[in-house]
């Protein structure tokens, strides 16, 4: 049942809207994956998720509805960076903000990293992408969603919104704000969600989102873009917000778009309906800060210094493992770990930093260990060995068991040419260097 002060609501907020809405509210709801363009084509990556997939989402070319009666969360392939599993609507509003490579981009309510990933998909491992989240648990969730995805190109800080518009002063071209809401959109696919929200709860969120948004427009470069998204219905929440929001910041505007198969905003802001699109309940609105003359303002990271003689021999090591691995980036050593560091990143001190860039290897003194995310980022012609597995092999692997294989040393093991960790080969077993925390029970 529908909590009735929410009925009430949207009776009274949204009248042609309503009826339709509750009506759609008790329809199962469309679950969907999004693919990850990061590795490769869309046919090519479309072609090894098809057992799950029945349709385009039409707002996201990368986006596929799951068909139904099957579980793409149980396959192997979910330990691969080949797909997200994401519900179509959410993917919306990453894809309004349309980065493109290069730029700067801030996602400040990121985890557990579903929009985020997509942005550094749009990134095409080019430019920046900073994401934060104030809650350590789901902060180190994010990290491990763009780790699992192959991201390179991106910091993820466990900070509250007022430190990162201390930070990054008018630094980035482009701002995502997926608040915390009353979550009125989940009633569908989230039933429990139902009983845990309270009236009173939107007039909350709405005031906590005002606050949020008045710390990421400080963040906005001149020029620079401002997307906030909800999953909720409330106008309070939403069309009230981005209003009062223009009230106070009259360097920012509201801009129209439109989005295929969700129609075109109004006054700025767009909902996407469940009785309208398939997809569940969403709002999303573009906010433009006013073009002046000046320029970004976050101090760059130090450059590196020279690497001395024993990270240089790591650096060779590490090239052994993946003489494929592009260094476009800086490679830099801190503590015993050697990191790829986008050229761009900005200096993080004082943040608490869960990964910047990416991490490569472990160097002891006369060895590298390869780290799991760097096996997520490469390809298997990349790596100087690898070793695929079929369905069975990948779920052994995941079980954390070992091999008999050909060869010797650090190995790519992939699926379907897809990375799911390292194997290192000795006398012709392949021992398995999967984290022991991304194992799964059993087969
Ligand atoms: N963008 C995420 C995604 O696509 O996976 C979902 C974000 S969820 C709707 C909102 C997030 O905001 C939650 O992870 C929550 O912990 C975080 N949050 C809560 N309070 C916050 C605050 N004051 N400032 C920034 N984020 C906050």
């Amino acid at each position: 049942m529908l909590p009735q002060a929410f009925i009430d609501n949207m009776r009274a907020q949204f009248p042609d809207e309503a009826e339709p809405l509750f009506a759609a509210l008790d329809q199962p709801y469309a679950a969907a994956l999004r693919l990850n363009t990061l590795r490769g084509a869309i046919s090519t990556l479309e072609a090894i998720a098809a057992p799950f997939t029945d349709g385009t989402v039409p707002w996201c070319g990368a986006g596929r509805y799951i068909k139904e009666g099957t579980r793409p969360g149980l396959s192997p392939l979910h330990h691969t960076p080949l797909y997200y599993i994401q519900e179509a609507s959410a993917m919306a509003p990453a894809v309004l903000l349309n980065a493109q490579p290069g730029e700067y981009v801030l996602d400040l309510c990121a985890a557990p990293g579903g929009k985020s990933s997509l942005l550094a998909a749009s990134l095409r491992g080019e430019g920046l992408l900073v994401s934060c989240e104030p809650d350590s648990g789901r902060a180190s969730l994010l990290s491990s969603t763009l780790e699992r995805m192959g991201v390179k190109n991106a910091a993820v800080i466990n900070a509250y919104p007022g430190a990162i518009a201390r930070a990054f002063p008018a630094f980035f071209d482009a701002v995502l704000v997926d608040a915390p809401c009353s979550g009125e959109g989940m009633f569908r696919r989230d039933i429990a969600s139902r009983d845990a929200w309270l009236d009173g709860s939107c007039a909350g969120c709405a005031s906590r989102q005002a606050e949020i948004l008045d710390e990421a427009a400080k963040t906005v470069k001149p020029g620079g873009r401002l997307i906030y998204s909800t999953c909720t219905f409330d106008r309070r929440e939403n069309e009230d917000n981005v209003s009062a929001f223009l009230e106070r910041h009259s360097d920012f505007s509201i801009e129209d778009f439109e989005l295929p198969g969700l129609g075109r905003s109004e006054n700025g802001g767009l909902h996407v309906w469940p009785h309208r699109a398939r997809g569940d309940g969403q709002f999303m609105a573009r906010l433009r800060r006013a073009d002046e003359t000046s320029q970004r303002s976050a101090p760059k990271a130090a450059k590196p210094a020279k690497p001395d003689r024993d990270t240089q021999r790591a650096i060779e090591q590490l090239m052994a493992i993946a003489p494929g691995l592009e260094a476009r980036s800086e490679i830099v050593r801190r503590g015993d770990m050697l990191l790829l560091v986008p050229r761009d990143m900005p200096d993080l001190s004082g943040l608490r930093v869960l990964r910047d860039g990416l991490r490569l290897v472990r160097a002891g003194k006369n060895y590298v260990e390869p780290d799991h995310a760097l096996a997520m980022a490469l390809f298997p012609e990349q790596a100087a060995g690898a070793l695929d597995l079929d369905d069975e092999g990948a779920l052994r692997y995941l079980a954390g068991e070992t091999f008999d294989a050909p060869g010797r040393g650090w190995t790519l093991v992939t699926h379907r040419g897809l990375p799911l960790g390292w194997g290192k080969i000795a006398n012709g077993t392949l021992k398995n260097h999967l984290p022991k925390g991304l194992r799964r029970a059993g087969r």
